[in-house]
């Protein structure tokens, strides 16, 4: 069982700066949120997104971990081979484009409980200056909320240098919401399961 212990020399200057250093205990790098989710919930949650956006969610919300955009996974896919790491992607969103009737993926995610980029051991990132966008931003979430890391700091003014990469994951979502919601009032995105027996291609999305 991983207790998740800082280092402490890094909890020390963490304590004592202004913004946020990192301590290295390795929780975030836990990939798998078991959610406390009820069905009820992730069924409104699902239906949400698919009613305002289009999106479909692919893998159950207990089950998805980190975001990974489909020009992340190739990198990811690439490293991984040589570095002999296993590692396996699932589909996370989508939607459908019934212009050429496509089924486009959004994004991935890792299928593990633990990244398995991340050194055990050494309590370390093992492809620190490769890792995804959500990993840098962490652990702001966006450039105004912030995850459940123990030892952040409550002022998001504070991530100086995590915020740059939110505000590119901001950035991200806003032109995917535009892009669906633009698609759906053209007519692109018929919100109606019934289409997606008719898919014949299979796509990603890059933005
Ligand atoms: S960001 Fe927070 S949870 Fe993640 S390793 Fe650093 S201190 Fe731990
Ligand atoms: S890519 Fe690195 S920082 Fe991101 S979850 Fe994996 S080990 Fe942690």
């Amino acid at each position: 069982m991983d207790e998740f212990l800082p280092n402490p020399e890094l909890e020390e200057k963490n304590k004592n700066s202004k913004i946020f250093i990192c301590t290295q205990c390795g929780e975030c790098c836990h990939i798998r949120e078991k959610k406390d989710i009820s069905e009820e919930e992730e069924k409104a949650y699902f239906s949400y997104m698919y009613n305002n956006f289009g999106i479909i969610y692919f893998a159950k919300l207990s089950d998805v971990t980190i975001t990974i955009w489909p020009e992340e996974k190739e990198v990811l896919e690439k490293i991984a081979k040589e570095k002999g790491v296993n590692i396996s992607f699932k589909s996370k969103r989508g939607y459908y484009d019934a212009e050429d009737k496509s089924l486009i993926i959004i994004d991935y995610y890792i299928d593990a409980d633990i990244c398995p980029f991340f050194n055990r051991k050494a309590k370390q990132c093992t492809i620190y200056e490769n890792r995804p966008l959500i990993c840098r931003s962490y652990p702001l979430l966006t450039t105004k909320t912030l995850g459940k890391c123990k030892y952040k700091k409550n002022d998001v003014n504070d991530y100086e240098s995590e915020k740059i990469y939110a505000k590119k994951l901001d950035e991200k979502t806003y032109k995917i919401k535009k892009l669906l919601k633009e698609m759906i009032s053209n007519k692109r995105i018929l919100l109606d399961k019934k289409d997606l027996e008719d898919v014949r291609n299979i796509k990603e999305l890059r933005i």
